[in-house]
Order: structure tokens, then sequence, then C-alpha cells
């Protein structure tokens, strides 16, 4: 889209979602129906072109209505907010200050550069593998990504091809999970290349992103991640647990663009279940502005 009609079509847009989601925010007490838009946006939604923006508007309105059944059944406190539409044109990552480890490599980031209130969730390791997050994202239409690693993948492969069905993108998170920089380059190449192979033979699709363990790594193992088609290396602002979360900067704060980190993990490990760790994790999400958005979309 050009620059002018790129906007007047989020202009519209924003009409168009703003009557589609009115009926269920109206407040108590006020006339049912629609709000009616005010005189210079109503022009704006005439002129849009109708058909595929009046559909548009109703698939948002059922699903708005099917978040809102959703977020009484999965207990969450607030529906989650719509995920807006991909930006048109990708923001340009560049290595976060101080994350360097050389010119022409991956770029290694915990914030995506975008002004919208989208945060990214991302789930890595593969341990628990509970059929009610599934189900549960699925059902509030919440997007995430999966950082795989194959020593706890392997146990049962047929649990993240039932992800990637319902659109999860599976990604690169070693075989093994080492601390890589204690490694060769040949046995980082062979930790991060023999997972891109796996997850390619095994789910017809090759990673683009990788996750180092414990988001750690060097030079090498950011060459050895091109040498094997790596195109960037998203790290994380914040982690997710099912009773707090945990905050990379010093204001302790969510902001635009930040990538959220959790784990595949249950009771095991943790204070609570994995939709234990969903409903906290929205409860800051929204509490705080926030839709959640799919990190591949703005890569
Ligand atoms: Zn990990």
């Amino acid at each position: 889209m050009t620059g002018k009609g790129g906007r007047r079509a989020r202009v519209a847009l924003a009409v168009l979602l703003v009557a589609a989601v009115g009926p269920a925010c109206a407040a108590e007490g006020k006339p049912a129906g629609n709000p009616a838009p005010a005189p210079g946006q109503q022009r704006e939604y005439q002129a849009a072109p109708a058909g595929s923006l009046a559909e548009y508007a109703e698939r948002l309105r059922r699903s708005q209505v099917a978040r809102v059944a959703a977020a009484k059944k999965w207990g969450l406190v607030q529906p989650p907010l719509p995920t807006p539409p991909p930006p048109s044109v990708k923001p340009e990552i560049k290595t976060r200050k101080g994350f360097e480890a050389g010119p022409g490599l991956p770029p290694v980031f915990t914030t995506v550069p975008v002004e919208e209130r989208v945060v990214f969730l991302t789930m890595d390791d593969g341990a628990e593998k509970d059929p009610k997050l599934l189900r549960m994202m699925t059902e509030l239409g919440i997007p995430y990504s999966a950082f795989l690693s194959d020593y706890l993948v392997r146990e049962d492969y047929g649990y993240f091809k039932k992800m990637q069905d319902r659109g999860v993108s599976l990604q690169n998170h070693t075989l093994n999970h080492p601390y890589l920089p204690g490694l060769s380059y040949a046995e980082q190449q062979h930790e991060i290349c023999g997972q891109q192979a796996l997850i390619e033979k095994r789910y017809g699709k090759r990673p683009s992103l990788f996750r180092p363990p414990y988001g750690s790594y060097n030079g090498e193992t950011l060459r050895a991640a091109k040498s094997c088609g790596i195109k960037a290396v998203p790290l994380w602002a914040a982690e997710a647990f099912p009773d707090r979360m945990e905050w990379r900067e010093w204001d302790r704060d969510l902001h635009p663009g930040d990538i959220i980190l959790t784990h595949f993990r249950g009771r095991g490990d943790w204070k609570g279940t994995m939709p234990d760790m969903i409903r906290r994790v929205m409860k800051t999400v929204t509490g705080k502005g926030y839709a959640v958005a799919r990190l591949e979309d703005y890569l």
C-alpha cells in the first residue's frame, strides 16, 4: 500500500474495529448498537472499498465475540486485545547495543522497533506437552512462536505438529540445549544446523529464527547460525511464569515490540500449569493495553 492509501485504509479499519468491538464493550445503561462514527470518519468509511472491508469488519466482530467467550471459559480477567494486521513494511531490526558479536551477523535483539502497542510471546524448549495449551491459545486467538530443542521434542513430535497445524511457527533452540560459548565452532554448527535439518525433515519448514540456550552466544554461534540459514536471533525483554513476570529493563515494564519469553513447563518446575502461566502473562499484557502479535510477521 502507498502512504496515503495505506493511511486511509487504516483509518477505515480503525472505524470498523470500533464498530465491530463496540457492542461487546458498550457500558451498561447505554443503548445497544454501533456507536455513530464521527462525520469525518464516516466519509472515510464510505469512500473505502466496501466489500472486503465489510467482510473484514464482520470477521473481526465474530472473532471478538469468540474471544470474549473464550476469555470467560479459560478464566482470563479480560479478553485479549485483537492482534492488529501485520505491518506492510517490516521494521529494520538491528542488534541491541552491547549485544554485538561482529559485523555481518544475524541481528540479536530483545525488542522489535515498532510504535504500536504489540508484544510477542515466545515459548522455549519443549518439555511440557500440555494439550490444554493448544486449545487455549487457539480459542483465545493468541499468536506465539515455539523455539524447540530436539532432546525434549523427540518424546512427542506429534504434539508440535498439532501446534504447527494451528499456525504456530517452529523455530530453532538447538538439538541438545548446551551452553554454546563452551563449544567449538564445529560443535556449535552441529547443534544449530542439526536442529535446522531436523525441524525441516519433521515439519517441512526450515526455521529462520534461532534462540541460543540461556541467551548465551559468541561470534562463532552467530556465524554457525548464519551458515545454515538463520536470519535473526530474538532474545527477550521479559520472562513469564505462572506466578510472576521477570523483567530485563530497569523500569520493570512492557514496551512496544517487547519479546516475552516463557517455557513449555508445568507443575514439575512451576507453581502452576501452562494455562496458569498464560492467564498470568495475559493479565499483564492486556492490563497494560498491549495486543500479542506474531513475531514472524514483523521480521
Ligand atoms: Zn531453553
